[in-house]
């Protein structure tokens, strides 16, 4: 079991070079190498963006040329998507919406490749025990448990005004109780720039493993997520200070990929 901490930034899907080099430029200064190049979008509302799909994957390829140390995240929906793209991503995402997607639980497991990990999310109303038997399927159909990065995302709130706030004890016990790697995603569990960092900083408290943090160098422009995106400097001045506090309580760097890679 890994206790380093992994960060993951990029943004909420690829749309072009320009948008992700700066990101890219900006993690390298913090020894930072895994990056959200996201090419399928589960949207909500069916004429929304949802990603490049098939389009992007020659800038997939290009950014690994250019950059041959980066270890690249991606979201897919369909096992489909998966082998279409499974050359070019070390970690898979599995997102909220799909976490007791079964039949797609059990065919990642069945057709992951030894260096991939999958980074599976907690559903947004789902409970601790629920997103653990999700896990569950994964090892059940072929998964080491290194091979698997639980993720919050947080829960509806009734409360919140963005509809979403964190569980981080549920984060804690999924990690402490279950001995499962466990990363918070400050972006879709907050979905408002305003609240992403110090959400990111308050996760820390709970010791767990990594973080997800959705930027852009031009939040305005993204063609997804606009409202939660963090713009190149305030992640600057963020990971300025994170990882000075990380040096600092000796939890050392920083871009850990699990055991099988
Ligand atoms: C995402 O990470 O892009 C995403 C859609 O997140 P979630 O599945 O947590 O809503
Ligand atoms: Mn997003």
């Amino acid at each position: 079991m890994k206790t380093n901490h992994l960060t993951i930034l990029g943004p909420c899907s690829l749309e072009s070079m320009e948008q992700i080099e700066p990101i890219i430029l900006l993690a390298q200064k913090f020894g930072i190498f895994t990056i959200r190049a996201h090419l399928f979008k589960p949207r909500t509302n069916p004429d929304s963006f949802q990603g490049l799909h098939e389009n992007g994957i020659e800038l997939v390829k290009n950014i690994k040329t250019k950059y041959p140390g980066l270890k690249l995240v991606e979201e897919v929906l369909s096992l489909k998507q998966y082998l279409l793209t499974q050359d070019y991503f070390e970690y898979i995402q599995v997102g909220a919406r799909n976490m007791q997607n079964f039949e797609l639980l059990k065919d990642l497991a069945t057709h992951l490749l030894p260096h991939q990990t999958i980074i599976l999310k907690r559903g947004f109303a789902n409970t601790l025990e629920e997103w653990i038997q999700s896990a569950r399927y994964l090892i059940k159909y072929g998964l080491k448990k290194e091979q698997i990065i639980l993720c919050e995302r947080g829960s509806r709130s009734l409360t919140s005004s963005t509809g979403m706030h964190p569980d981080f004890i549920c984060a804690f016990q999924a990690k402490h109780d279950y001995d499962f790697q466990v990363i918070f995603d400050a972006s879709h569990s907050t979905k408002e720039a305003t609240y992403v960092l110090p959400m990111a900083e308050a996760s820390q408290a709970f010791g767990l493993d990594g973080l997800l943090i959705e930027c852009h160098p031009q939040p305005m422009m993204a063609l997804s997520d606009k409202d939660q995106a963090i713009d190149l400097e305030a992640l600057e001045q963020f990971l300025s200070k994170f990882y000075a506090l990380k040096e600092f309580t000796g939890k050392k760097n920083l871009n850990v990929i699990s055991d099988n890679q």
